[in-house]
């Protein structure tokens, strides 16, 4: 079980962050068990990173035909919507 930490240090920028009660409980009740090696801020920075680097693919649109890329690799490359009929595909 992790307990609350009041100085934390980041790997990333070496700010000294807390780990309060409620994150310790957020991390058990996931079953974490190593604490945050970044602060808040380098969390969040890291997953724009991630995010803005996640591999685009390009794809036809297998309804309306259109071409489009997707954050994924598509396992069936002739059965994938682009943005647009997924959203209203998920919207019915
Ligand atoms: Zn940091
Ligand atoms: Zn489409």
């Amino acid at each position: 079980m992790l307990e609350p930490k009041e100085n934390l240090s980041c790997r990333d920028c070496g700010a000294l962050f807390e780990f309060d009660q409620g994150q310790a409980d957020y991390f058990n009740s996931r079953g974490l068990e190593h604490y945050p090696a970044r602060c808040e801020q380098c969390r969040v920075d890291n997953k724009a990173k991630r995010n803005a680097e996640r591999t685009m693919t390009a794809i036809v649109c297998s309804r309306c035909g259109a071409e489009d890329s997707v954050p994924f690799v598509p396992r069936d490359y002739g059965n994938v919507l682009c943005r647009q009929c997924h959203q209203e595909s998920k919207n019915r």
